[in-house]
């Protein structure tokens, strides 16, 4: 037998050809389909007798642990709230055991996704938690869709509320697993199924040219973020190391072909990390960079991390940082760290649970042999 497949790893095109195969008529795939990806828990349990017998028996059939297809339903293991309501974080364990995490942010009633595209990082951006971890693997677009659908479910469970959007700016470098993401995002956008509109969905990524081309030549409808975080080649790649790889150069010339080719502005994110990028002279640096370039800026304060050393920057200071960019025409807005009490930043509670579970382990098991 084929290896198993995650039935939420299909397009509906493909689910339809997979049961039409078995002799189910294709309008089924519709049934299916809305189920899947409104939650999938559904299909484990009873609720799967309302649906039409030939179907029902495809399913118990084919699907299930062991069986030809599974479901990418991954288990809660951690659901932490910050002080103010404002936000939950999940860590959610994947079929191999690995954890990667998702957030649910409630801010002014819209309520956003923020998912994870791989498991760790290889970026390696040196105020970075995931980068921190280094990279693992990438996630299936059945295991990014899967993170959506937790927090759909926790929202209607909890809020009866529904998502309005979703943003990848959890672990993992998007653009670096372009394929399951665009997948995933098709399958979110589908109006027979989860229906989020496009203009709802933000993709972030650090830069990587390649694939900022690739979204221009696609005229992928979703938005873009890029990080940037440095008004020049030698402050970027300090902070950035594959900025040494896509070069500022190169990188504005792929926001201007996006611009050109998608007919849309391009979000620039810039974490403010005191003494590092923060001054005035930084400041008009970045408003002589971007000129000409359809951008909005989003500042974001600096999460502490315990692999770097760098701090966020005072208050003050990033008013003023904000004051001379809209001075100089650009749009521009604070990002606030609400959720800094729920170790907000990308990746800080798998680093922190990891490293919870090393300790109890340790104490469990003393060390056998004596380090070299
Ligand atoms: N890899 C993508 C998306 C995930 S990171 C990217 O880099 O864009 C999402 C955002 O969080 C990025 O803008 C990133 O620079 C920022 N970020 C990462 N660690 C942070 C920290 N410790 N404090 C503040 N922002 C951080
Ligand atoms: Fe990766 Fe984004 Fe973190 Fe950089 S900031 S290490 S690209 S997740």
């Amino acid at each position: 037998m084929n290896d198993p497949q995650s039935l939420h790893d299909l397009s509906y095109e493909e689910l339809e050809q997979f049961i039409t195969a078995d002799g189910i008529k294709a309008v089924h795939a519709h049934s299916l389909w809305r189920l899947l990806h409104w939650d999938a828990s559904l299909l484990e349990m009873e609720s799967c007798q309302n649906l039409l017998g030939p179907l029902r028996r495809w399913i118990e059939e084919y699907v299930g642990e062991d069986k030809r297809f599974f479901l990418d339903h991954p288990e809660q293991v951690a659901d932490i709230r910050s002080s103010d309501g404002m936000t939950r974080k999940f860590l959610l364990k994947l079929r191999d055991g690995q954890t990667i995490e998702t957030v649910l942010m409630g801010y002014d009633g819209r309520h956003t996704a923020c998912v994870s595209t791989q498991v760790g990082c290889a970026m390696g951006c040196v105020f970075c938690a995931t980068g921190q971890m280094g990279f693992t693997r990438h996630l299936r677009p059945g295991e990014i869709i899967a993170q959506v659908l937790h927090v759909q479910r926790v929202l209607r469970r909890d809020y009866g509320k529904r998502l309005r959007n979703l943003v990848l700016m959890g672990m993992g470098e998007p653009l670096h697993n372009y394929d399951a993401v665009m997948r995933a995002m098709s399958v979110m956008a589908d109006v027979r199924g989860p229906s989020l509109s496009t203009q709802r969905i933000t993709i972030s990524t650090v830069g990587v040219v390649p694939a900022i081309l690739r979204m221009a030549e696609e005229k992928a409808p979703y938005n873009l973020a890029l990080s940037l975080h440095g008004a020049n080649q030698a402050q970027r790649s300090a902070l950035i190391p594959v900025g040494k790889k896509w070069r500022m150069e190169e990188l504005l010339d792929a926001c201007r072909t996006y611009n050109q080719k998608v007919g849309k502005g391009i979000f620039i994110e810039w974490t403010l990390i005191a003494g590092a990028n923060d001054s005035p002279e930084v400041a008009r640096e970045l408003a002589e960079l971007l000129r000409g370039i359809d951008v909005h800026i989003n500042l974001i304060p600096l999460n502490p991390t315990e692999g770097f050393a760098g701090t966020a920057t005072a208050t003050q200071a990033g008013l003023q940082f904000q004051k001379i960019l809209r001075a100089a025409g650009y749009p521009v807005t604070f990002r606030q760290r609400r959720g800094i009490d729920v170790a907000a930043g990308c990746g800080q509670l798998k680093s922190e649970r990891t490293k919870l579970t090393q300790s109890s382990a340790e104490k469990l098991q003393p060390a056998q042999s004596a380090p070299n």
